[in-house]
Parts: structure tokens; sequence; C-alpha cells
């Protein structure tokens, strides 16, 4: 058997992914250093170069079993079982979708208009990043996060009692089914993607992320036109709906929200300057 040391495991890793034609080869082999081994970057820098003792290298096999599946393309956040969202440590699986920056903007968007005491609801919680998110960094009383599978809330769960967020309660629902209560802003980021683009999506994507996060119907509109509907019944008077939307639906879903009878629709825009957050009041 090999004797490895941090220094030339590490250069493994990273050699296999480059092989791999894996883009972040080197961060991503890291990470998962950093996941089997529990180091730091100092006790890396520290102890790179001594030899494995027996313990050591016996998580080396694990390691070295974590780089072929990243090098067959499975996403390294499921590997490692971590993500960062809002600055927030978040526990991720191939039952929910891995958060996206993208998604930030949602968050930001909802927070700068949040008043204090706000009842808040998310649609299609997955693992929980934008409702406990904004109970975390918001004035959020009570806050519920409602998604239809299972698996996906028991993610939810772990990462709301990881965050210690007593005020937020995970409900199993489709939709609108099981939720009961008037909130003061509604917020979704649901399945968006049109289902004839989904076989063009990145591998990465398309092979291991949950196929019902992503497939928004045929023009990728439906649970905007459902959701659209039913937090009519759920939002207070001036209570306020927010979506993140796909870069090509801004006018689409903005129509859709006036047309459903909601004032001062809006969108707004992400760092990449594309459109990405509508949101609106309910009167
Ligand atoms: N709300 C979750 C997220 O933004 C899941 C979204 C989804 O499953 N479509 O990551």
């Amino acid at each position: 058997m090999m004797q490895w040391s941090y220094d030339t495991l590490l250069k493994w890793g990273t050699d296999e992914l480059t092989a791999h034609d894996v883009e972040n080869a080197a961060l991503d082999a890291w990470y998962l250093l950093e996941h089997i081994y529990g180091i730091s970057r100092v006790d890396f820098l520290m102890r790179r170069s001594d030899s494995f003792d027996a313990a050591q290298m016996e998580k080396s096999t694990a390691y070295q079993a974590l780089i072929r599946q990243r090098s067959e393309g499975f996403p390294v956040q499921y590997l490692t079982g971590s993500t960062e969202f809002m600055g927030l440590p978040f526990f991720v699986n191939e039952h929910v979708l891995i958060p996206r920056q993208d998604t930030e903007v949602l968050v930001e968007t909802a927070l700068s208009m949040m008043k204090p005491g706000c009842r808040l609801l998310d649609m299609c919680t997955g693992s929980g990043c934008i409702v406990l998110s904004l109970a975390k960094l918001g004035t959020v009383t009570w806050g519920i996060g409602a998604d239809i599978s299972e698996e996906a809330l028991k993610v939810a769960e772990r990462n709301r009692e990881n965050l210690g967020l007593s005020q937020v309660k995970l409900v199993h629902s489709d939709l609108f089914g099981s939720v009961e209560g008037v909130f003061d802003m509604i917020v979704s980021n649901p399945p968006y993607i049109c289902s004839d683009v989904i076989p063009t999506l990145m591998e990465e994507v398309r092979e291991h992320e949950p196929m019902q996060a992503l497939d928004g119907g045929a023009d990728g509109l439906d649970f905007y036109r459902k959701i659209i509907q039913g937090a009519k019944e759920h939002l207070c008077g001036g209570g306020q709906l927010f979506f993140e939307i796909g870069y090509d639906q801004g006018e689409a879903v903005q129509r859709l929200m006036e047309q459903a009878g909601y004032r001062e629709v809006e969108c707004v825009q992400d760092f990449a300057g594309l459109d990405r957050v509508v949101f609106g009041t309910l009167w």
C-alpha cells in the first residue's frame, strides 16, 4: 500500500479530478480532505508532509472513494453533506437542491422589506435554506417551510435544529394542500425549468439533483400559476409574495401576478444583471 501524507494524498486527489475534467479540481480535492480528516488549513500546513499513521492511512481509502465519486460527477456538496448559504452552514443530500447563490437575491429582497413580527411561509422549501436564513437573519416570529418531499423535509428539519430555530415548523404538503394560517410574506423558489430544457442541463445537475425540484412543466410556469392562486388564500391584507424566477421568466411571472390581482409587482436583477426575483403585494 502507498504510504501517504496529506500532501501526497491531496495531490493524488487533485490529479485524479483534473484527469476527469472536474472544474475546481484542487478546491474540491481539498474540501473532501477537510471532510474526511476534519483538519483545518492550519493543521494541514503544519503537518502536510508527515507520513500518515495507521488511523490516517485507513481514512485514505475513504478519501479515495470520495474522489472517485466526485470524478464521476457527483456534486462535492452531496459528498461532504454541507454547503453555505447566506453565510450559514446547511446540511444537504441528494434529496434536495443544492442552495444556489442566485437564491440569496430572493432572501435579500425579502429581508429588505420584512417588518417586525413577520409570519412567513416558504413554499417548496427543499433544504429549508430560504425560510431558515430569513428566520435567522430577519424578524420572523412564525415560519413554515412546506414541501411535498418527505425526504427533503428531513433535511430541512436537520438544518432547523442545527440553526436552533424553534419559530420555524416544517410541514409536509402538496403546495397549499396541508398549509394552514395567514402570512405576511410568502416566498418560493419553485421548480421552474421547462421540461424540454431539462435534457440540456449540465450533467452534474441533471444526473444528481432531484428532478422534482427542477421540472416546472411545459413552459416552466406551472408552479408559479398554482402558487400565485393558492397564496391569495393565505396572505393577509398588504401581504407580499416573492418568487425566484429563471432569467427569461420575469415578464411572464409579473403578468401572471398582475392578472391575479397583485399590485406593485416588481422584478429584481441578480449580480449578473439577469432577472431573478419577482414580488408583489396583495391588498
Ligand atoms: N427552496 C429550495 C432552494 O431554494 C428548494 C427549491 C426547489 O426545490 N425548487 O434551494
